[in-house]
């Protein structure tokens, strides 16, 4: 069944070529028990290790059932190894992490047979051999006789046709010999069993043929066999399967990670490092988008879409600045001064930004059945006509002081804003947040989540409004000095002190530092229409807001402002919406807007459009210019009249033939008519974060509607704001993101050639496990996949590990962002991103472990096995 045909075997050491076998032939019974001997280095090791297909023979040929091996592929080496030989060495080889019965088992795991048949049979071979009460020892806790034993039964499991056992009493007492010797004896009797010894005794006492081999030739055989008296059987055996399953390679590897736990968890601690980094910056990038996006979805929602009839975008223009003022690469001619032309730019960017929006239509459409389908989408839609209301103090004893737009703090030295009030370097540039009145344009139920009312209540009539406090019941100061609630004389005086060298302490009176609820509520103040300050007079009407006994008068019978109520925002508002510090209702304003259209000034002025109400005068014509004044347009008794006159009364007389230097339409905007129908804003409440989305498509439908009705000067132009915002927010969250994990990544690679440096010692160190694997038919393929379970194992480890590290610095660090800003529960490990950094470890740890993998499959088994 067995036969070598003139087998020759050449080692090259140093280049100096070393013939361990110079040309056997030899053929073996299919059952015979076969000692080869001979002294010391004469070739019996590799004569064994070439028959039993675990190194090649340089040349000759070796028949296996009739079959040459001379194109004998790798896979089918391993098939031969696994089904057909068993191997049993002098220093047993067993792997030492793993316990007798797992020893055992090992050549059927390879074959892929499943669990319990494995055990079954470990059990059943065990027995055989007299083992069946050392089966869950490891090898160290065992005899050198028994070692031998497991090392049989292994080499039996798999009932092979050709046990080759080298020397395998070399290292046992002759009791403990006898005994191997004997077990051996009984397995041959149904198999060939080829033994190399050098012991003659026992040769001679057990063996049925004696082979002598001397310096790598064969010099005597006692029981010659010539094969062509028989018949040989050409079947080839049955291939079974055979391939390590992954499984198998995770729990061989996991054994032998055991018994170094230490340094398995120091490298994996080691690898978790970059796994940690990333994963707190997952955490808090992740826990900051998320906030971001609940507070985008629980209150910006609730903000408004705001659009106003002018909008014009500032990046837009700011860029087109910026380009403006770089324009270096223009040549430029020596001798010559150029003009650096910014101004001329920016007035290009806002030509070309500034939009008008026909909110006129806008509001018509969302009047309209049209609409309904936004209006349905909302809590309130409320139209913004620019309209400040006039307000004054109640008190007049000390003069007339107007709260709105406020005069209390001119002429106190402190600087003063455009609209007369005072610069407090406080909130926007555009000076919004100076104002101390604005109109409260949230619905009623936004309100109320929102803000909480501390004193007072809500206003329920147009002439009620609220006083806003801050989250710790302040108010600015500026505010109290403009709705003139405190005395401005002692600042006034201060500021007095302080510019003319004076100690400000000598300042008379104190400045009041806290008030109760009720010194506020109930406050009342005067309200006027824009209309009301002027008087007819003949033909004309005057201004007479600066007529004190007039205005006196008016105040007095004016109607009045009360404080209904205090609001604060509430406790878990991230931002409230209000921005000023007295608040007065939609009503007031159409109160305000309705009076002003029913005032005598207004009428009048509307049944006559070509009159001037203010002058008496003709408004300018399209031919007249309102500064020339032609004498020939005069009547000829006007130009009598006008030659006898003196010089003071012709400059007169000129000055009342001039049409009006003012329009009708300034004149209504003078007086603050407004078309209710045509607002200067609009503000959309969403009723949610959905329904915010809706609208934005819709308004989007509405845009294409008017071009393609060709209504290109409809289409509404808007800016949502919030959104913006939130996006650029979250644009450079994610960049910092990026930027820290790519930092982080760092460690992730350094880690990892650490990882493939530890593996690769790994193998060194399981050298001879790979050779005895490799014994026992394991592939290259097999060998690579034990030491890439075992870095498959050590990056889960790591990614585990650093997970829940991540998730432990977790909690103190939500401690301390808690404590800084009273946001809980920001670093969140996002749980996708967590599995994602396991399966990242595992797969960097693979890939650096690839290598040494491949060196571990390299590895002649013949050199493997000699490693000690
Ligand atoms: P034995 O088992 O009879 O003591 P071996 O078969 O181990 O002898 O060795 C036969 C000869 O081949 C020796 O001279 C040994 O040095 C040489 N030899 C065996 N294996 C190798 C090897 N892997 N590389 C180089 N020389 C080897
Ligand atoms: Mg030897």
């Amino acid at each position: 069944m067995l036969s070598l045909k003139n087998i020759v075997k050449h080692y090259y050491v140093a280049n100096q070529k070393v013939e361990a076998l110079k040309g056997v032939d030899l053929d073996f019974r299919k059952n015979e028990f076969v000692s080869i001997l001979g002294p010391s280095g004469c070739g019996k090791t590799t004569l064994l290790n070439i028959i039993g297909g675990l190194d090649r023979y340089t040349s000759g040929d070796l028949i296996i059932n009739g079959v040459s091996t001379k194109e004998y592929k790798d896979i089918d080496w391993d098939i031969y190894r696994n089904n057909s030989i068993g191997f049993v060495f002098q220093n047993y080889n067993l792997i030492s992490h793993q316990t007798v019965i797992a020893n055992v088992e090992l050549a059927l795991t390879l074959s892929g047979i499943s669990k319990t048949e494995r055990k079954k049979r470990a059990e059943e071979v065990l027995t055989k051999v007299g083992l069946a009460d050392q089966m869950h020892k490891k090898p160290n806790q065992i005899s050198g006789g028994q070692m031998q034993r497991v090392a049989i039964a292994r080499a039996l499991i798999n009932n092979p046709e050709i046990l080759l056992a080298d020397e395998p009493t070399g290292a046992l007492d002759t009791e403990t010999s006898l005994q191997i010797m004997e077990l051996l004896g009984q397995i041959a009797k149904d198999r060939l069993v080829i033994m190399v010894t050098h012991n003659p005794d026992i040769a001679a006492k057990y063996s049925t043929r004696i082979i002598k081999l001397l310096d790598g030739r064969v010099i005597d055989d006692t029981d010659k066999y010539e094969p062509e008296k028989e018949k040989s059987a050409v079947t080839r055996k049955k291939r079974r399967k055979n391939s390590m399953s992954f499984l198998t390679a995770l729990s061989l590897s996991f054994t032998n990670l055991l018994t170094k736990k230490t340094r398995t968890l120091l490298t994996a601690f080691a690898g978790s490092i970059g796994i940690i980094g990333i994963a707190l910056i997952l955490s808090l990038s992740g826990g900051m988008q998320s906030y971001i996006a609940g507070i985008e979805r629980n209150t910006m929602s609730t903000y408004p879409l705001d659009i106003a009839k002018e909008t014009f975008d500032m990046s837009a223009m700011v860029g087109a600045v910026m380009n403006g003022s770089n324009k270096k690469s223009e040549k430029r001619e020596s001798g010559k001064i150029y003009m650096n032309t910014v101004l001329d730019s920016v007035a290009d960017a806002y030509a070309s930004q500034v939009k008008y929006n026909d909110l006129a239509s806008f509001k018509l459409y969302l009047d309209s059945d049209a609409g309904k389908e936004i209006r349905d989408l909302t809590s309130a839609i409320q139209y913004g006509y620019g309209l400040n209301v006039q307000i004054y103090s109640t008190d007049t004893s000390n003069g007339i002081m107007r709260v709105n737009p406020s005069n209390v703090l001119s002429g106190s030295g402190l600087p003063q804003t455009g609209n007369g009030a005072v610069s407090v370097g406080i909130g926007m540039s555009d000076g919004s947040s100076d104002r101390v009145w604005g109109e409260i344009r949230t619905s009623r139920e936004i309100f109320d989540k929102q803000y909480d009312i501390i004193a007072g209540e809500y206003p329920k009539a147009y002439n009620e409004v609220l006083l806003f406090v801050n989250k710790d019941n302040e108010i600015l100061d500026y505010s109290m000095y403009s709705l003139g609630l405190i005395d401005p004389k002692p600042l006034i005086e201060k500021m007095k002190n302080a510019s003319s060298g004076k100690d400000i302490a000598d300042a008379a009176g104190a400045i009041p530092e806290s008030f109760e609820y009720s010194d506020l509520t109930g406050r009342t103040f005067k309200f006027i229409l824009n209309t009301d300050i002027y008087a007819k007079n003949g033909s004309k009407w005057e201004d007479k807001h600066s007529d004190e006994d007039y205005m006196r008068v008016l105040l007095k019978n004016s109607p009045e402002i009360k404080i209904a109520g205090i609001a604060r925002p509430a406790e878990d508002t991230p931002l409230a919406s209000f921005s000023a510090t007295v608040g007065y209702t939609h009503e007031l304003v159409e109160y305000v807007i309705s009076g002003i259209n029913k005032s005598e000034i207004v009428k009048e002025q509307l049944t006559n459009p070509a009159i001037d109400v203010f002058t008496g005068k003709q408004f300018a014509s399209n031919e007249t210019s309102a500064t020339e004044f032609s004498f020939e347009s005069l009547s000829d008794t006007q130009k009598a009249q006008l030659a006898g006159m003196s010089e003071q009364e012709r400059t007169a007389f000129i000055e009342a033939q001039m049409p009006s230097s003012a329009t009708y339409d300034d004149n209504l905007d003078k007086l603050r008519v407004i078309d209710l129908n045509s607002p200067s804003s609009v503000s959309i409440f969403p009723s949610g974060f959905e329904q915010k989305e809706k609208i934005i498509k819709l308004l989007a439908e509405y845009n294409e509607k008017r071009l393609s009705e060709g209504n290109e000067n409809q289409v509404i132009n808007y800016t949502d704001f919030v959104d913006t915002m939130m996006k650029s927010v979250s644009g450079v969250i994610n960049i910092i993101t990026y930027v820290l994990v790519a930092f982080v990544a760092i460690s992730l690679v350094v880690s990892s050639i650490m990882i493939g440096i530890i593996t690769y010692i790994s193998v060194l160190e399981r050298t001879k496990e790979i050779g005895i694997l490799r014994s026992i038919g394991a592939s290259k393929k097999d060998i690579s996949r034990v030491f890439n379970a075992e870095t498959v194992i050590v990056g889960l480890v790591a990614g585990t590990l650093g997970i829940l590290i991540t998730l432990l610095l977790n909690i103190p660090i939500n401690a301390i962002i808690k404590a800084l800003t009273g946001i809980g529960g920001i670093a969140a490990l996002p749980v996708i991103g967590a599995f994602s950094l396991i399966v990242i470890s595992v797969l960097l740890t693979v890939v650096a472990g690839l290598i040494p993998s491949r060196v571990a499959a390299k590895k002649d088994p013949v050199v493997a096995l000699r490693t000690e």
